[in-house]
């Protein structure tokens, strides 16, 4: 189909360029609120960086979010009612390996202790200004400064505490307690989009926004034209030039992708039958780290045989980009040398996400650059009052959630309905209080 052509026929209300949790919420808006609209996908699939596969393991797999944060709070579960998913609660609580032992309950007090420290560090500091979160850490974290460093950076933020703004970190919303769903993060998402008709494998090249009215999207398989457009696509995929605005991107909004850059985070899966390491159904493990090479495991995900190896930050970037082969060597050793035994011998088939190659993300979760929380703000505003941008990265407190990218996307639709008069001013929703944040790590 040339170019000119029209993809979608007529002129739709809203455009939703991107089928991940913000557009798919984009979408069921401006279902609900009876509009035309058009979505289009530029890869095979629905679900963006939250998705499910079973083909490798037979068993759920989720390459991207798995952990439903905060369930009695989180707008993805609220709609999972209807569509009849089993979510359960994850365990609470974590094990951490010291050396070939379990940390006893001393020491685990000491962690915590240890953790929340961290945590009003950056708090207080988050309160006077808005420096990195290695500047605000306490200097005297002793023996646990390692495991704090990479539980509250990497493992929470995709990113080493130096490159995390202590403002944004400090805003993000309470992550504490959470939940999974039986058939996957992703398939549950897929079931709330089932109806959704979407354009898959249109990306979308030139949006054109400077246009007297409306906005036109161009894709390889041909043009839509819309009154608006929301637009979901990760920072890094903003910034990276693949996608050409006419006019050019303002210089306030192409800052502020580029400060809310996405971190880098992937799976190892390990498929280890017999369970050799003892574990759990979905016990969270962490090891008294020494150096910034170290992982978080969930083990036996969902009752299977599977063994998640989280890498993540600077060391999980380097690893990932070495390939898969380097990947699942180091899940093996790191994870073998803990409990004392040859993985090498148990494991069958092994799988990794490669998130920072994917070509429609291009990286895993937004986390704001020191003095760049505001960023998020900007990313909110809209175009010529005709385009929204919406997805994890613009959303204040819930930023790298599937939660986030949701009520990002619902937020964005509810602006550009009510541009075109679709819906009728409503009083703005109290924001939710601050509670103090902790996380899973
Ligand atoms: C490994 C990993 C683990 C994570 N763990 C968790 C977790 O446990 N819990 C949690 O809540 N969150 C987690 N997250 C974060 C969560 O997955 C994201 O915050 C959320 O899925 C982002 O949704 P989104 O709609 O903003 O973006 P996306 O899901 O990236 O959606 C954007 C869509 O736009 C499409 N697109 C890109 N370019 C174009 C184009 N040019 N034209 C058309 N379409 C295009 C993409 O293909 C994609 O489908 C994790 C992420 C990763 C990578």
């Amino acid at each position: 189909m040339a170019q000119s052509q029209a993809l979608v026929p007529g002129e739709v209300d809203v455009i939703i360029v991107g089928a991940g949790a913000a557009g798919i919420a984009a979408a069921r808006r401006v279902i609900a609120a009876g509009r035309k609209f058009a979505m289009i996908e530029g890869s095979d699939h629905i679900g963006g960086r939250c998705v499910t596969e079973t083909k490798t393991f037979g068993v759920p797999f989720d390459r991207g979010a798995h952990w439903i944060h905060m369930p009695d709070l989180n707008p993805v579960v609220k709609q999972a009612g209807a569509v009849g998913v089993d979510i359960y609660s994850a365990p609470p609580g974590q094990k951490v390996r010291i050396g070939r032992r379990y940390a006893r309950e001393g020491e685990m007090e000491d962690y915590l202790a240890t953790q929340v420290r961290a945590h009003r560090a950056i708090d207080e500091a988050a309160r006077k200004g808005d420096i990195s979160c290695a500047q605000a850490l306490p200097k005297d974290l002793g023996e646990w400064q390692k495991t704090i460093e990479f539980a509250l950076g990497p493992l929470s933020c995709g990113k080493d505490l130096n490159e995390v703004s202590a403002l944004d970190f400090s805003r993000s919303r309470e992550r504490d307690i959470d939940a999974f769903c039986r058939i996957g993060y992703g398939a549950m998402l897929a079931k709330l989009a089932e109806k959704i008709p979407v354009q898959l494998n249109a990306p979308a090249t030139r949006i054109g926004w400077g246009l007297r009215t409306g906005v036109d999207v161009e894709t390889p398989r041909g043009t839509v034209s819309g009154r608006t457009a929301v637009i979901t696509v990760s920072t890094n995929m903003l910034t990276s030039g693949k996608i050409r605005f006419t006019p050019d991107l303002p210089r306030r909004q192409l800052d502020a992708a580029s400060k809310l850059s996405l971190g880098s985070y992937d799976h190892i899966m390990l498929e280890l039958p017999g369970n050799p390491l003892a574990l759990q159904r979905d016990d969270l493990l962490v090891e008294k780290a020494d150096s910034n090479k170290t992982a978080g495991v969930l083990a036996n995900v969902g009752g299977s045989t599977l063994c998640m190896v989280d890498v993540a930050g600077r060391f999980g970037r380097e690893l990932s980009a070495q390939g898969e082969k380097a990947m699942v060597t180091f899940a093996l050793e790191w994870l073998g040398n803990l409990y004392g035994t040859n993985l090498k011998n148990a494991v069958r088939r092994t799988a990794v996400t490669r998130w920072n190659e994917d070509p429609w993300s291009l990286g895993a979760f937004s986390a704001a650059a020191p003095g760049s929380q505001s960023a998020r703000r900007t990313m909110i505003e809209a175009l010529n009052n005709r385009v929204w941008f919406a997805g994890e990265a613009a959303h204040e407190t819930l930023w790298g959630t599937v939660g986030g990218a949701w009520e990002s996307g619902e937020r964005a639709a509810t602006e550009a309905l009510k541009s075109i008069g679709a819906l009728k001013p409503v009083a703005e929703e109290k924001p939710v209080p601050q509670q103090q944040r902790k996380r899973r790590s």
